[in-house]
């Protein structure tokens, strides 16, 4: 039975005086809305709520799960024009982006739909003496807490699988980007069972009593840092857990790759939502006889990029998320710059949370800024000689989420790649996979995954069954 307006509302807000979470355009200071914060201690209801509500979920089919799910793909196609301007009026991603933020997840839906349903089907294995099946039961009731960078697609891709595998899913989205969040998952709110989804409004602190509550699963998707301390709390319970954390993405620009493309995706992808991306490349190493070219292609590109409010016609980049933000990436930039580099573009005052895009040059590989993730738009280029010299200091970092090589004998980019330790690396392209790829991180950057046929299986229990045959 679909259960409407009344689950659209935050799962508790405090009686009489909520606190509210105020949310504003980084860009103008303008007000976007509010939600009420939901009372930690109200949190253990939601939880008991989820887990009666899951029992009959669970019960329902597979196929009946998935077949209540696509009206929510619907809904999310009829309101993608609308969620998309939230997304950009929240956090400041210029339209274009945020368009096509939400009709990627909209387009996608289905598929996601498809590619979980045949993931989370039993499986039959067999030797000569035993017949197996392999069945994907649910975890019971799982947290999604997830960034703002990403404000649908993150939720998206833990939130829907989790929900096709049967289980029931506390959502608590970034502080930063309740509203369109919300919105999000409003569409399929509207057509669950009750307390299937439910919201949870608030910031760390809720974030913390969803980890202590009585849950099974987490995936989480946000900083190194609040990923361990959720891996230490939810070790005490010996709760599931997925962590996508951060990244620091090195791109190795071999001699012969071509220059023209390696400079413009090393500026769109050093820039793109204003670097605040896990995936924005952080540290670029190119060799040393095509640096000077190289150098001034992406400074001319850096400068060239319009940046100004996201709703404003032709804005390529938009400002940080917040001055906390802000203030750290302009840290950085100076540390460097008194440790040695030089600014070939940007490095100058800009107003409000906004940082210019900088480009800097005489990088190298033990400057402060090459250790901590950035997440601001910033290109770091240092120049290098021998291949190995660039493989070990791609590989120095904790981080390993993504990673680049550009270089015409793709063979050789390949070879160059697989001696990365990033979790996903592209050659002459971006780092993201086939269809049907996992989103993984190595080393620190990761715990777990999500996506994929094998994502889709981390949020269900598999069984064995087995007879002989
Ligand atoms: P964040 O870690 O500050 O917050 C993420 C979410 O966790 C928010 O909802 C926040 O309220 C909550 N939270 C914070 N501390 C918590 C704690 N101790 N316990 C429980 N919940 C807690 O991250 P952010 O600033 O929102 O997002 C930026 C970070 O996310 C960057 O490091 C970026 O690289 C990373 N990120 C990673 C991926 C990926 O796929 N690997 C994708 C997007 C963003």
């Amino acid at each position: 039975m679909p259960h409407a307006s009344p689950t659209a509302a935050p799962i508790s807000a405090a009686p009489g005086h909520p606190t509210w979470l105020e949310s504003v355009d980084p860009a103008t200071g303008e007000d976007v809305g509010r939600v009420p914060v939901t009372p930690a201690e109200a949190i253990p209801l939601a939880v008991h709520r989820a887990r009666v509500a899951q029992r009959s979920w669970s019960g329902m089919t597979l196929a009946e799960r998935v077949s209540i799910l696509r009206s929510a793909g619907e809904l999310l196609v009829q309101r993608s024009e609308a969620i998309a301007d939230l997304v950009s009026r929240e956090m400041g991603k210029p339209i274009a982006d945020a368009k096509g933020e939400v009709s990627h997840a909209a387009a996608g839906f289905n598929e996601l739909l498809d590619e979980a349903m045949v993931a989370l089907a039993p499986e039959v294995r067999e030797d000569k003496a035993t017949h197996s099946t392999l069945v994907f039961d649910p975890l019971g009731v799982c947290a999604a807490i997830t960034p703002w960078n990403f404000p649908v697609l993150m939720p998206q891709e833990c939130v829907v699988p989790a929900l096709v595998a049967g289980n029931a899913v506390l959502l608590k989205p970034s502080e930063e980007t309740p509203i369109c969040a919300f919105e999000w998952a409003k569409c399929l709110m509207e057509v669950l069972p009750a307390d299937v989804l439910q919201v949870v409004f608030g910031d760390e602190a809720q974030g913390k009593a969803l980890v202590a509550a009585d849950i099974d699963m987490i995936a989480f998707t946000g900083s190194r840092s609040a990923g361990k301390h959720i891996l230490e709390a939810a070790g005490r319970g010996l709760k599931r857990v997925i962590l996508e954390l951060g990244g620091k993405d090195p791109l190795i620009v071999l001699p012969d790759a071509d220059l023209e493309a390696a400079a413009a995706f090393a500026t769109r992808n050093s820039f793109r939502n204003a670097g605040q991306v896990c995936v924005s490349t952080e540290r670029i190493y190119v060799h040393r006889s095509i640096a000077p070219t190289f150098e001034a292609k992406v400074a001319e590109k850096a400068k060239a990029l319009k940046q100004g409010p996201g709703r404003e016609e032709g804005v390529a980049i938009g400002p940080m998320v917040n001055a906390r933000q802000k203030a750290h990436v302009l840290r950085q930039i100076e540390t460097a710059v008194a440790e040695g580099a030089k600014a070939m573009a940007g490095n100058e005052p800009r107003p409000g949370n906004f940082v210019a895009p900088t480009v800097l040059v005489n990088v190298t590989n033990d400057m402060t800024i090459m250790r901590e993730e950035t997440f601001g738009p910033v290109a770091c280029i240092v120049r290098y000689d021998e291949i190995d010299h660039a493989i070990r200091w791609a590989n120095e970092s904790p981080y390993a989420l993504g990673g680049a090589v550009f270089g015409a004998d793709v063979a050789q980019a390949e070879s160059v790649a697989r001696r990365l330790h990033s979790g996903m690396v592209g050659i002459n392209r971006g780092c993201g996979g086939a269809k049907g790829t996992p989103w993984v991180g190595a080393k620190q950057s990761g715990y777990g995954y999500h996506s994929g046929p094998d994502g889709h299986r981390q949020f269900a229990q598999v069984r064995v069954i087995s007879r002989a045959k």
